[in-house]
């Protein structure tokens, strides 16, 4: 499930052309959402920190959804308070997922830690793999990458210290194609580095038609389990 205690953002690199999240802001907006009454402009939901702290049971939760937690224009105060509320709920797991990677390295030695916070920063191509490094640095228990949309070939990954890849190809209206040697080339570095694998979807106009199988097979390995064949 989704926690969005912020919503809207801004577009950092190419990954973030065809942002679904704008296109459900835009969507929740039109229908008259309070939540949305700033379009996707960056808005703080502050009575929504506390929100985990009443879910009894566990879940697994992926975190601004509809946003980046550590946009510039998101308060340091506010993350905190959102990584108390992580740290207060052990019982769920919440996935943390970033393009604003050098903030994220910046603050993390002032955050803390637990065992479920797995956190995850998106690289779309080459030219923005300086994400990883900063990541590396990060002591998260599970730190993970979000290829996705995957535009690009992506051949030397710096793969040390990361416990988790998904790979994906983008959907919808003008989706950029994925190359399946790209996701080859991804699968096999996971493998040599014992890696665990997820892909997502190959994406397209039709995500349906299109699938979620390579070579065959569906891979959805999580962290700490390899399904080796
Ligand atoms: S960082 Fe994420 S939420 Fe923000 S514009 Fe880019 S894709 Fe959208």
């Amino acid at each position: 499930m989704t926690w969005n205690p912020v919503t809207g953002c801004t577009k950092v690199s190419q990954g973030c052309k065809h942002c679904y999240a704008e296109r459900m802001a835009v969507c929740l907006t039109a229908m008259g959402s309070d939540r949305y009454r700033n379009g996707f402009r960056v808005t703080l939901h502050p009575d929504l920190v506390d929100v985990p702290r009443r879910w009894r049971q566990p879940r697994v939760v992926f975190v601004n959804s509809m946003s980046d937690l550590f946009h510039d224009n998101v308060p340091f105060a506010y993350i905190q308070r959102v990584f108390a509320t992580m740290r207060d709920c052990p019982r769920h797991t919440f996935q943390v997922l970033t393009k604003r990677s050098e903030r994220l390295a910046e603050l993390a030695p002032q955050l803390p830690w637990p065992a479920n916070v797995w956190m995850g920063v998106s690289a779309e191509d080459a030219r923005v793999l300086g994400r990883v490094a900063h990541l590396q640095a990060v002591p998260a228990a599970v730190r993970f990458l979000s290829l996705e949309p995957l535009i690009g070939p992506l051949n030397t990954l710096p793969l040390e210290g990361i416990h988790w890849v998904i790979v994906g190809g983008e959907s919808g209206p003008k989706a950029r194609p994925m190359r399946k040697d790209w996701v080859d080339s991804i699968h096999r570095q996971c493998r040599a580095a014992r890696v665990p694998f997820f892909f997502k979807q190959w994406g397209g106009v039709r995500k349906d038609l299109t699938g979620r199988k390579l070579n065959g097979r569906v891979y959805d390995e999580l962290p700490g389990v390899l399904q080796l064949a």
